[in-house]
This record gives structure tokens, sequence and C-alpha cells, in this order.
């Protein structure tokens, strides 16, 4: 996906189980192990982990936004992590998301000069990152640890060693047993996301925009809503109250719904330097908000992603269940050669529904 002037916005598409997503096809999706770019110098688990909970934090998703004019960013990929643990999620907080930039020039060690065959997703290299160090044998981040029976297995983290030895599957007879392997893949699920390809399309605005009556502009809203995870006692408010609150509150909210109900699908929208579609008009940061890239360089908007993507996750719907309004992703606005050296951070903000909502 080349960056562009309008938005682009990202759908989920279920993926071959059979077909992996990797590295030389530079793919955009959602779960399983991240396809690193770069193959050297991965970020180390000690930068992946949740601040509020300091457990490592599990892979989202990744998107492949190339930028033609800068050379070194001839591939250019976001990875995103987010911590699974519910309790993390306080209002406005984005102590439990991490991202990563990282670019290649069109002539780098790793890949072909040649770009691969999207369709077949074949490609005329295939390298892979555990040729250049080892990997953890649950979430494929660069590992540290060893099992420390057989030797075999590598582990980012105590954390992942210890979970996979407590259900023994660090054995090395029974690596080989169909069943053990069955196992371990559903056991696996709990620090990986269901793996889904990310597939892109620009957004078409309406010519004119025909003005819905308030029973449909209601009607429309409590769908969304449900929808999304927002809190129960939303969905449930009566009507009346539903538009007083929107009402008092949301100018922001009005337009974010109005511009969802276009694309109701979308997990993520894409507008590099453009402006973020905010879920509400509170907690909107203000420039000094949001931090500069260590090169300097001041951060710009690039991409959110939408509450939508909630539905796609498996994760715990019950209380304290993992949520947001949106997840706005600022990077370097000169996508600096720090993204090519190696993995560097960019800036995550969340925004949560309004409190409005949250009687
Ligand atoms: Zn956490
Ligand atoms: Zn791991
Ligand atoms: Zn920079």
């Amino acid at each position: 996906m080349a960056a562009s002037k309008s938005v682009v916005l990202a759908f989920v598409e279920e993926c071959d189980p059979e077909e992996e997503l990797r590295s030389c096809i530079f793919p955009s999706k959602v779960g399983g192990c991240p396809a690193w770019l770069r193959l050297k110098n991965l970020p180390n688990r000690s930068d992946i982990l949740c601040k509020t909970c300091d457990k490592p934090l599990i892979f989202l998703l990744q998107i492949y936004c190339n930028i033609d004019e800068v050379e070194s960013a001839f591939h250019r990929t976001f990875f995103l992590f987010i911590c699974a643990n519910g309790k993390c999620y306080k209002r406005f907080d984005n102590q439990s998301f991490v991202v990563f930039r990282n670019q290649l020039p069109r002539l780098n060690e790793f890949y072909s000069y040649d770009a691969p065959d999207y369709k077949s997703k074949k490609s005329p290299s295939d390298p892979s990152a555990d040729k250049y160090q080892p990997l953890c044998s649950i979430c494929g981040c660069v590992a540290s640890l060893k099992c420390q029976e057989s030797q075999e297995f590598n582990y980012c983290s105590e954390n992942h060693r210890d979970y996979d030895k407590e259900r023994n599957f660090q054995n090395g007879g029974a690596k080989n047993s169909k069943k053990t392997k069955s196992k371990r893949e559903k056991a696996k699920k709990q620090f990986v996301l269901p793996e889904y390809e990310l597939i892109f399309e620009t957004e078409v605005l309406p010519s004119t925009q025909t003005e819905k009556s308030d029973a449909e502009k209601m009607k429309e809203y409590r769908q969304f809503m449900q929808s999304t995870k927002a809190p129960n006692e939303m969905q449930e408010m009566p009507l009346d109250d539903l538009d007083s609150v929107m009402k008092r509150n949301d100018k922001a909210f009005n337009k974010f719904r109005k511009r969802i109900s276009l694309e109701p699908e979308q997990v993520l929208r894409y507008e590099r330097g453009g402006t973020p579609l905010w879920v509400s008009a509170e907690h909107v940061p203000s420039p000094k908000d949001i931090p500069n890239c260590i090169c300097g360089a001041k951060r710009t908007f690039e991409f959110q992603v939408m509450p939508q993507l909630l539905n796609y996750l498996s994760l715990d719907s019950v209380q304290d269940s993992v949520d947001w309004g949106t997840l706005a992703v600022y990077t370097c606005s000169k996508s600096c050669d720090e993204g090519v050296k190696g993995y560097v951070k960019e800036f995550v903000w969340k925004q949560d529904f309004s409190d409005n909502y949250q009687q």
C-alpha cells in the first residue's frame, strides 16, 4: 500500500490456514506471529512489555505502508503490540501499547530487488528471521532463553517458557507427537491472536450527503454501538436518554458514526499526515501531547485502529476486557533512518468512548 491523500480503509479477511503470511510477501495482517521486516536486530522482549502489568505484550497487527519518495522506506512496516490483560486498560491510558516502525531500501540484504508475486504469495527470496537469531516458540519474538531440560525450544521471556513447561510441551519426545502439536497450537492462543489478512480499499465519500431523519440516525447509532464493545448499559439505554447524551455530548461522535456507517466493517483507517476520526470530543491530543521522534522530527498522524477490530480477536468479552474507542498512531514525519537501523518506537494515543456513556 502506498501512502495517499485520501483515507485508506482496512478490512480483515480470513487467512488460508495452509498459507503463511511470510515476511517475503510484505503482508499487512492481524494476529499470528509477527512477519518481521528487517530480520536482524529485532526488538528485545524488554521493549515489548506492558508498563502496567510488566507482562509480555501480544502482537496485534502489522501494516505495510511504503513511502515512494523516501528511498530508505521502499519497504516500511509498523508492528503494534497490546496487553491481553483487560485489567490494564484504564481510560485514556496508553501504557499497554507499543508500536514499532521498521523500513528498508529496495536494495537490502534480506529480500529480492524484484517484487514478490502477491497473488501466488511467492517471492524470489524467502528468508526467515530464525535464520539470524532464535525466536520464541510461542510468540515469534526474539528469544533469549532456552528450555532448561531439552534445550530444544527458545523463549522470549520466563512467562512464555514457564507456560510451556507447565504444560509439558518442552519434553523432547513429545515434540514429534501430532497430538501434542495440536494441543500446543491450541494453548498458544493465550499468547497469539487469531490471524487475518488485512485488505485495503480507498474510502469513497458520497458526493451529496443526504440528511437522515433522527430516527434513522438513532437506529444506525444503536447498531453501531452493538457491533462494538460499548458498555452494556449504553446499549440498553432508552432512546430518550441516548438522545440527550448525544446532544449533550458529541458532535465528534456524530461525525464518527456518520463516517463509519459508510463502511461499517472497517478495522483500520490510514491517512499519513491526515487527521484521525475521533470517537468523541474528549481526550483529543494537542500538539504538545505528541512527543517528537528520537531523530527530533515532529510526529504526525498515520493510522488508527478502530473498535470494530475487537470483534475479531476472541479476547474475553467479560468485565475488564481489552477495549478502546480508537488507537491513533503518530509516526516520524520524516520517516527517518532510525527505522532502517532497527525497530524504532512510535507513539500510540488511546481514546475511549465518551464518559457520558459510562453511567
Ligand atoms: Zn498489562
Ligand atoms: Zn514469547
Ligand atoms: Zn524520526
